[in-house]
């Protein structure tokens, strides 16, 4: 029979499938004999079963009611119990964490009866015992009877006025807690549910529901965490930091999750319980001060902090709770950081001896690193510094200042950045964080709601700028020296200095890029820390990388950048510009001779790109890619020249190019007259260009020019070009590569024959994502992607990540199949896909021998391709 309940004490932090992330942890914590309350938790695998059959699976209720048996005989009371109760969480908790996105409801097992009880416990404190009361119907209503929160908040504050929430006395608790009744009778028609068992099963089952709340799908989809993994529903004793000075609740970090210093990071509030210290209700402070508060347990949490980064062998963060002097562990788990902490953090761990590189380079990724080379705000420009609050996330953001999370979506949707300021962030501003450039919090630490979900979700924030009086029904900020900012106003916030400037300020290269770029301040940590992972990804990594670049600067670039070679030149851009007049003259060519002399004018200019590639790329291979768009892209616009000849200001050769334009009009150019086929209908046209490549590679020392035909499908047509091209070689006396793209589905499917052609493939998945989903990227990304990614048809779009099951499977079989006919095949991948990570590991499984990618990713397919050779070699999850 399955077991859907463990206690604490039975799991353990490799069981985060089952348990979720908190129960797993709170079981390891258990296991290492720190102070957690006990409990135990409801797998992932009930929470599945309840919402695909709509009711908990056969047995649970008795297993939970076993668990609870056991659970309060160690504690020595009962659930609810009048006179001394038991009093328990019910905590959600799922695989990967999701910040407040799920519920927890705090101080189960109250009623009019058992809430006296309490008193009792606490020596009397009636005051505690009814602020308790008051907030479990707070969270049940909200969160479990699902009523609007704000009844709640209102109630709360029209009792206490200006005072804090502390300051309401016993008499006025005990009036909220009879108001907050009857608003649940007023809302639901029922009473609040007295019985202590009852309200635990609810609280269970709303955990479960909370999984499909609109808000958790929304993150998930963010996140990329699948829609299916379930929640786990964690059960737990309570622990009061609500009970007076003596007791408080805390978030900490074992180092800063910024920056990676080791130290004292967090925030800690007194008399206060759960959430209180990152709703930013009262202003915490930090938790420094609490040695001054209670030695005692500010010793005891420095020691614990240090055993579970021994433990943990990395970052962790934590929750407690003080309860009357005593310290108990609430929850901790491997920590969100930024990802410029993420690389300071992986070498300070190296040197400290608790990883190796092989695992320092796990615990990092492309997507950091690509994040590390966001520009930020250029210092030599005039700025107007405005305030300055907590570095909570990094990065340079400019837009339009905006006061909702609605308008925030609104304006975004309309193609604007926009910047959302509130007071403080709650899950319900989820939208408008995602729609934003940056976030702006005037309240709130690094702790806070706004701080934790951005730095996930790596954009840019700026929390607790206290000096900013935010007003959200004005639609403004009121900055130090009276400077107003409203709804429009362009703000620029540096996520990294927490500085927030007025207007735009320009920005520069970050120092990861100025390092690519060698011109970095070699004794800067950060820089350090990125220069040692990168040279153990590039002594692990089998996979080559190469650039895709068509110009000399960008060939110099990719070189600083590491490429090992190009592996895609497009030559068309060589047909634009002033030379479009060439091409015209070749479409309209009327005769062979004329042709000649078109192509003859070509050649030279040719010749001199491809000259200055080869001498930026040193004796490095370059594969240049024959003509591959068709002819028309290089006319005048249709449109533009049947206007010019209707106001009869056309010239002759106008009136012949709009003959030529009607002509080589196609309903689908995509699939039409281009690539190879456009070699083999216009004579002269590729041979030209092997010409001018071969030109160029005798004339450049070291020259590895390797010819590269695009939109083959079968081998006959790459037989007929390269027969022409080798040729062409040979006279030239010159060596060079030929070889095909493989991007139109029947190369893939015929790669064996066409293997016996071709010396390498390079893998074209762009066109070989359209051509095998039979959809058009220009046209279908913006109609209906959107929709498809809600739906869940993809998890992310096929053009950012190599469709493994479809277009991967048709790579896996050229790749076998053109090994098979040709050992020595290179092989290679040159459409975007080659500088993402994900897919840089699907190369290095199917075996190629190179990615290919923009200049700017070239480090992080470096990265991720050392990466995946690790993890083939089974060090590790790299998740
Ligand atoms: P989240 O996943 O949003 O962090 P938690 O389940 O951790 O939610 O609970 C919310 C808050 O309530 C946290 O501050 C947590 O420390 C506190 N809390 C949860 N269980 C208990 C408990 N048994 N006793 C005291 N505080 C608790
Ligand atoms: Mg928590
Ligand atoms: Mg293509």
């Amino acid at each position: 029979m399955a077991k859907y309940v463990y206690d604490f004490t039975e799991g353990n932090k490799d069981l985060k499938d089952l348990l979720g992330g908190k129960g797993a942890n709170l079981a390891e914590m258990t296991n290492l004999g720190l102070p957690v309350p006990p409990g135990f938790t409801i797998t992932t695998e009930a929470c599945r079963h309840y919402l695909a059959e709509g009711e908990v699976p056969g047995g649970l209720d008795e297993e939970i009611g076993t668990h609870l048996a056991a659970l309060e005989t160690t504690m020595g009371k009962r659930l609810g119990q009048a006179d001394d109760p038991l009093l328990v969480s019910v905590r959600s908790g799922a695989k990967f964490s999701m910040p407040g996105m799920m519920d927890t409801v705090l101080n189960i097992g109250l009623n009019d009866e058992s809430v006296h009880g309490l008193a009792k416990q606490a020596g009397g404190n009636e005051r505690f015992a009814w602020d308790s009361y008051r907030r479990l119907i707070q969270m049940f209503g909200k969160t479990v009877l699902g009523i609007d929160g704000d009844r709640f908040e209102h109630a709360l504050d029209e009792l206490k006025g200006k005072r804090q929430d502390t300051e309401l006395s016993t008499a006025e608790l005990r009036e909220l807690v009879g108001t907050y009744k009857e608003i649940v009778r007023e809302e639901t028609g029922h009473d609040f549910p007295a019985d202590p068992r009852e309200q635990m099963r609810l609280a269970i089952m709303a955990v479960f529901d909370s999984w499909n709340s609109e808000r958790a799908v929304l993150y998930r989809r963010q996140e990329r965490i699948p829609a299916d993994l379930g929640t786990a529903v964690n059960v737990c004793s309570m622990v009061f930091g609500n009970c007076g000075d003596d007791s408080g609740t805390g978030v900490a970090f074992t180092r800063d999750p910024a920056s990676g210093r080791q130290g004292v990071y967090g925030d800690y509030l007194s008399n206060a319980q759960g959430e209180d210290v990152v709703a930013g209700i009262r202003n915490t402070i930090p938790l420094q001060d609490l040695e001054q508060l209670n030695k005692g347990a500010y010793d005891e949490l420095m020691a614990i902090m240090a055993t579970l980064e021994n433990h943990y062998r990395d970052l962790c963060d934590i929750e407690f709770t003080v309860e009357r002097g005593k310290l108990w562990m609430l929850q901790t788990r491997v920590g969100k950081r930024t990802a410029a902490a993420a690389f300071r953090i992986a070498t300070q761990l190296v040197d400290q001896g608790l990883i190796d590189l092989d695992e320092a380079l796990l615990r990092v990724t492309g997507d950091q690193l690509a994040k590390l080379m966001f520009p930020r705000f250029s210092t030599d420009a005039e700025r107007t510094l405005l305030t300055k609050g907590m570095n909570a996330s990094p990065g340079a953001a400019v837009g339009k200042a905006v006061f909702s999370s609605e308008r925030a979506a609104e304006l975004a949707a309309a193609g604007e950045d926009v910047i959302l300021v509130r007071r403080e962030t709650t899950p319900d501003d989820l939208a408008g964080m995602i729609a934003a450039r940056g976030i702006l919090t005037s309240r709130g630490g690094k702790t806070s709601h706004a701080a934790v979900v951005a730095r996930g979700m790596g954009k840019t924030c700026v929390c607790g700028a206290e000096e900013l009086e935010v007003s959200i029904s004005g639609k403004r900020f009121t900055a130090p020296g009276g400077v107003e900012v409203t709804e429009g106003d362009v703000i620029s916030i540096d996520g990294s200095t927490g500085e927030v400037f007025l207007g735009e300020v320009p920005v520069q290269d970050s120092v990861v890029v100025e390092y690519f770029e060698g011109a970095a301040d070699e004794s800067d940590e950060l820089v350090q820390a990125v220069h040692r992972i990168m040279a153990h990804a590039d002594s692990v990594r089998r996979l080559g990388v190469r650039a895709n670049a068509d110009t000399e600067e960008d060939a110099a670039r990719a070189r600083r950048f590491g490429a090992q070679g190009i592996g895609l030149c497009r030559t068309e851009h060589m047909f634009l510009g002033e030379r479009r007049q060439l091409v015209e003259d070749l479409v309209l060519a009327a005769s062979p001779e004329e042709r000649k002399a078109a192509l003859d004018a070509l050649e030279p200019l040719q010749r001199t790109d491809f000259i200055g590639i080869f001498q930026s790329m040193a004796g490095l291979p370059v594969t240049i890619r024959l003509i591959d768009p068709p002819l028309h892209e290089f006319l005048p616009d249709l449109v533009e020249l049947s206007v010019k000849v209707a106001k009869g200001e056309a010239t002759d050769k106008d009136h012949k190019l709009l003959e030529a334009v009607r002509r080589l009009h196609e309903q689908n150019p995509m699939l039409g007259l281009r690539g190879v086929r456009l070699g083999l209908v216009i004579p002269g046209l590729f041979a030209m260009q092997v010409r001018a490549i071969a030109e160029a590679a005798r004339q450049v020392e070291g020259a590895q020019a390797e010819i590269m035909i695009p939109l083959v499908g079968a081998v006959q047509e790459l037989e007929a070009v390269r027969e022409e091209a080798a040729a062409i070689l040979a006279d030239a006396g010159v060596e060079a590569l030929i070889g095909t793209m493989i991007e139109v589905p029947r190369a893939a499917l015929t790669a064996g024959q066409i293997a016996e052609a071709a010396e390498f493939f390079s893998f074209g998945t762009n066109d070989l994502t359209q051509m095998t989903w039979g959809f058009s990227r220009d046209d279908v990304e913006a109609s209906f992607f959107s929709r498809y990614l809600e739906l869940g048809i993809f998890g992310v779009s096929p053009f950012e990540t190599l469709d493994r099951d479809g277009v991967g499977r048709l790579v896996r079989i050229a790749a076998e199949e053109g090994r098979k006919a040709r050992p020595d095949l290179k092989l290679g991948i040159c459409g975007e896909h080659g500088g993402d990570p994900d897919s840089v590991h699907f190369c290095h499984e199917v075996g190629l021998d190179y990615v290919s990618c923009s200049p700017f990713r070239i480090p992080v397919a470096r990265l991720e391709a050392g990466r995946a050779a690790l993890e083939s070699a089974g060090s590790g999850d790299t998740r």
